[in-house]
């Protein structure tokens, strides 16, 4: 079995960033299951599909041929063979994202094509149900948060670098409300499991972050 390590958290706890650097640190691959939780909320909102009609959303996802390759730039997700990458990080998509990933089919789907990608090859797995759901056995379980003052805080300065309006309050309600719900779902929702690690990095700056992780998967493979 390929090395495989699992790392679970809440929005903004820079688990894609973190999680891309201590893969390259290791030479693996990295594979951010939110873009394709994302691919399948923007489709529908580009298709009008209501991604609050249960049926409509699961119809429309087992349709989409959600594929990801990764290239120089790290991960690219394409739906249907279009590639998403820079079209999937709205506020908007990740709400949507948020709502469709509450459902059983949608979220059967998307754990396959997950298990299959990270059997092939070693590869760290980041999202909400990796740990409990996606890889119940992977050598090394990392819960990674931080305060949601402090993701809204790290969130809305990437954002406003990038010319985003939202203000710091607007950032701070939107985090909440995608916590509650990827909190109190039914299915899988997020929460970390026993077996995990609980990284905080309220107080730690990226390479701490980095650090830290890469010293666990050290004790954890040795
Ligand atoms: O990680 P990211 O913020 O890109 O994820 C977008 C949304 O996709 C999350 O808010 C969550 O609802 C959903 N998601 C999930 N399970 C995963 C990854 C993401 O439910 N493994």
């Amino acid at each position: 079995m390929p090395l495989n390590i699992a790392m679970d958290g809440p929005v903004g706890a820079g688990k894609s960033s973190i999680a891309a650097e201590v893969a390259r640190r290791l030479g693996i691959l990295h594979l951010d299951t939110g873009a394709m939780y994302r691919a399948v909320g923007r489709t529908a909102l580009e298709r009008g599909v209501d991604v609050r009609d249960e049926a409509a959303a699961t119809a429309l996802c087992c349709e989409l041929d959600i594929t990801v390759s990764h290239e120089a730039d790290g991960q690219h997700t394409y739906v249907n063979g279009e590639d998403v990458t820079g079209l999937i990080r709205t506020p908007e998509v990740s709400m949507a994202a948020s709502t469709v990933a509450k459902y059983l089919g949608v979220r059967q789907a998307m754990v396959a094509l997950q298990q299959k990608l990270a059997a092939q090859t070693p590869m760290l797995v980041d999202g909400r149900d990796i740990c409990v759901r996606v890889l119940p056995n992977a050598t090394v379980k990392i819960y990674l948060t931080a305060s949601a003052e402090e993701r809204a805080r790290r969130r809305w300065l990437e954002m406003n670098q990038k010319g985003a309006p939202d203000t710091y309050e607007q950032v701070l309600e939107d985090l909440k409300k995608r916590d509650a719900q990827d909190m109190n779902r039914e299915v899988d929702p997020l929460r970390p499991t026993e077996d995990a690690v609980i990284v905080d990095s309220t107080e730690m700056n990226f390479e701490q972050v980095v650090e830290n992780i890469l010293a666990i998967v050290k004790e954890k493979t040795a």
